[in-house]
């Protein structure tokens, strides 16, 4: 645990770095979108200001990572495609590297961040829905939770993945984005500058304004579909969310969401065993999840 490593988020908005040791985020340096163009710029600021304090480096970004560190696909970066993450940093660092999935970070670091349950599950829950299982120290499967169909109906909405009603394409917050430009459109209902679609949304729910209620609701029960179906399948005791959507909507849905659960669930009862909590780092857990996988590997 007393190990110093170097974590880098690398991010189709921008990429950054930190020293992580244990639970401790040291040097932290961000940098804006667009100034890292190419894998050289990227393996430069990975490796900057190392010294012989530095265990090795971890890379987390979005995107389908090889277990031998080859970027299979990237999320929001073309230039990373197809690149070797961990040769092409070893070549200059002479140190091990690991180059991991973002969301196998972000869960790695909330189990370190809330004391190291055995079983959880951790959601992001912002513009799209990832998910993943925690076992005894270990991530089960790098998979797609976002795209499990909640909506098996013709008229479904179309997710970015290209099936329909996927939980994202109803949940997630740039579904819920379009959704609330293309309601206060119909209605003749105007956006105050500066103020996003959802955070709008949040404040006219807050009003009882019916068609943000109505939202909401459609949210609720998607949300609620959707965690049934988790919960029938891995019966977790925790789930550790984070998130921008998770952070405003889950304080005005979640007992919506427990109703549309229980009703679900073959044992109502097991809505209840599901806990939820924030998680308490949700800056900084994919880069202390990369350094506690880094020390694991
Ligand atoms: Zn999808």
């Amino acid at each position: 645990m007393n190990d110093i490593i170097r974590t880098v988020d690398v991010g189709g908005n921008g990429s950054r770095r930190a020293d992580v040791r244990g639970k401790e985020v040291l040097n932290y340096v961000a940098t804006r979108k667009g100034e890292i163009n190419d894998v050289a710029a990227l393996f430069e600021f990975a490796a900057s200001g190392m010294t012989s304090a530095h265990v090795g480096v971890a890379y987390v970004a979005a995107g389908d990572i090889r277990a031998d560190g080859v970027m299979v696909k990237a999320s929001n970066i073309p230039w990373l495609n197809g690149v070797n993450l961990v040769n092409g940093t070893k070549a200059i660092c002479k140190t091990n590297v690991i180059a991991i999935n973002d969301m196998d970070g972000a869960v790695a670091g909330m189990a370190r961040l809330v004391g190291n349950p055995s079983y959880f599950m951790g959601i992001t829950w912002s513009s799209g829905i990832g998910k993943r299982v925690w076992k005894d120290g270990k991530i089960l499967a790098s998979c797609e939770g976002g795209h499990v169909c909640v909506d098996r109906s013709p008229f479904a909405m179309l997710c970015g993945c290209g099936l329909r009603g996927c939980v994202e394409s109803i949940c997630g917050g740039e579904a819920i984005r379009r959704r609330v430009l293309a309601e206060t459109e119909v209605r003749g209902i105007k956006i105050p500058d500066g103020v996003s679609p959802c955070r709008f949304l949040d404040e006219r729910y807050v009003d009882e304004e019916q068609w943000a209620i109505d939202i909401y609701g459609m949210i609720a029960l998607a949300m609620g579909e959707y965690l049934a179906t988790l919960q029938t399948l891995f019966r977790v005791p925790l789930v550790v969310w984070k998130g921008t959507f998770a952070l405003n909507a889950l304080p005005l849905i979640q007992s919506q969401i427990g109703c549309h659960m229980r009703q679900r669930l073959m044992n109502p009862d097991w809505e209840g065993d599901m806990e939820f909590t924030m998680s308490p780092e949700p800056e900084n857990d994919a880069l202390i999840g990369a350094a506690a996988l880094f020390e694991q590997a």
